[in-house]
């Protein structure tokens, strides 16, 4: 059973072994990818070995931070709480320049009703609580 008051709190990102250095990253502005240095797979979701090869030998880089908008949807309807104050906010699957894709949102302030496909958008890390920054967008 959720008590209203962690109805309230937004969740947050919780991190491991494997996604620490990534929140670290953000932390100081980085949004770090995983490249694989035996086939050169560049990955988003943090993990310990090479998806494509199984190789183990990936390396952080910093991504550029600009990318596009291949997909998303503006949220009229807060899916709780905690974020009804935020509507109308979009929800953006954004495709990086280095080719991964990655589930974000546009930053809060910015307006939802400018988004569409293909839009340029560019990394935004925003720091929502003592040692968590997440990476949002905003339009190029
Ligand atoms: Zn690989």
């Amino acid at each position: 059973m959720i008590t209203p008051e962690q109805a309230a709190a937004k969740p947050l990102p919780m991190p491991d072994a494997d996604t620490a250095e990534f929140w670290a990253g953000l932390a100081r502005g980085e949004l770090l990818l995983q490249h694989c240095l035996s086939c050169s797979a560049i990955h988003y979701y943090q993990q310990g070995m090479c998806r494509i090869c199984g190789s183990s030998h990936l390396e952080h880089r910093a991504a550029s931070g600009r990318g596009t908008v291949h997909s998303f949807s503006v949220v009229h309807r807060a899916p709780g709480p905690a974020f009804k104050d935020e509507t109308p906010y979009a929800v953006l699957l954004v495709e990086l320049e280095e080719g991964p894709r990655m589930i974000s949102r546009l930053v809060a302030g910015a307006d939802p009703s400018v988004v569409d496909f293909d839009m340029t958008v560019q990394l935004v890390c925003v720091p929502v609580d003592e040692g968590v920054t997440l990476p949002c967008f905003r339009p190029a």
